[in-house]
């Protein structure tokens, strides 16, 4: 008989619960998942560090600063051996008409084909552009809808995708308010020679997505995005740490979250360009009344 591997099990336990009166059959699934297969495999254990105790980390992305450049997504595609297939790759920035607020396109296109990608060199005054990825939710709907309890949140504020319980069912993909998940249609293929090798591959028919650099931030490492950032539109940080250049950047009036109305809890802050004339259109949300009612 077949030997049935972790993740072959969880599809077939999702399927069979399925229409039975069991207590809690999620719980039931996922316990049963750990006791026969024990940890993870994949080394998820070695490339998903503990969660960092005290912190709570977050993102600010200057609108003011971001020139466009894309360098942010490509570098986040080769630290976190993302394949080709997956377009567009966990970062999409979008390329907006300053005077009408009329939307251009996004990144996806430059980065399928090979080596084509733009590199604007500094501010367009025509142009203002906007970096999506994963918001990290402190209230997740992705988290809530996994059946499989492969997406997680972590105490220091990351969501985390477990790529050994994930069926492929892609519940989170539609859940997610903001498109930052992907699902892997295909097996990566990704060159050898451009392979990190403490981040795993993933395999075909799990989602995907921005980690916040888990290998990395647990380790006490900037994200890849952060560091190639020209312009240094993108801070990283612990938003328990009062100093925090976070917490500093996110008393300015300018800031925003996406689509903060549904109350997913996005652990990015935009700030909004500072105003000039061709940005008139443009109507920032009023800033919180103090840096405590930030949710954290
Ligand atoms: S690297 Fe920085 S400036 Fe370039 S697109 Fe990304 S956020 Fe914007
Ligand atoms: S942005 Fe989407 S994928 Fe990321 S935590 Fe929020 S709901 Fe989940
Ligand atoms: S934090 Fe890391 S995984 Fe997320 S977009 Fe930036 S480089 Fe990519």
């Amino acid at each position: 008989m077949k030997k049935l591997d972790r993740r072959e099990f969880v599809k077939l336990a999702s399927v069979a619960g399925a229409g039975t009166l069991m207590p809690d059959p999620l719980k039931v699934f996922a316990d049963a998942v750990d006791q026969l297969f024990g940890k993870p495999r994949q080394g998820q254990i070695e490339y998903v560090p503990k969660p960092v105790a005290n912190a709570k980390f977050g993102m600010v992305i200057d609108l003011g600063k971001c020139i466009g450049c894309r360098r942010c997504m490509y570098a986040c595609k080769l630290e976190n051996n993302v394949p080709d297939t997956i377009s567009p790759p966990y970062i999409m920035v979008f390329e907006t008409e300053a005077a009408t607020g009329a939307i251009g396109h996004y990144s996806s296109p430059e980065m399928m084909g090979k080596g084509s990608t733009l590199f604007y060199t500094k501010l367009r005054k025509d142009k203002w552009y906007m970096p999506v990825q994963c918001n990290h939710c402190d209230d997740a709907p992705c988290v809530q809808v996994c059946p499989t309890g492969a997406s997680y949140k972590d105490p220091d504020g990351l969501v985390i995708i477990d790529y050994d319980k994930c069926i492929g069912c892609r519940y989170c993909m539609t859940a997610c308010p903001y498109g930052a998940r992907r699902f892997n249609w295909w097996e990566p293929h990704v060159p050898k020679d451009r392979i990190n090798p403490l981040v795993p591959l993933r395999r075909h028919g799990v989602v995907e997505k921005c980690t916040f650099c888990v290998h990395r931030t647990r380790r006490g490492k900037f994200t890849r995005c952060v560091e190639v950032c020209p312009n240094k539109a993108r801070t990283f940080g612990n938003f328990n740490d009062p100093d925090s250049e976070v917490r500093k950047l996110v008393r300015n009036e300018r800031n925003f979250r996406l689509k903060e109305v549904l109350n997913t809890g996005p652990r990015i802050w935009y700030l909004t360009k500072p105003k000039e004339k061709h940005m008139q259109w443009y109507k920032p949300l009023p800033p919180p009344t103090n840096i405590r009612g930030i949710r954290q």
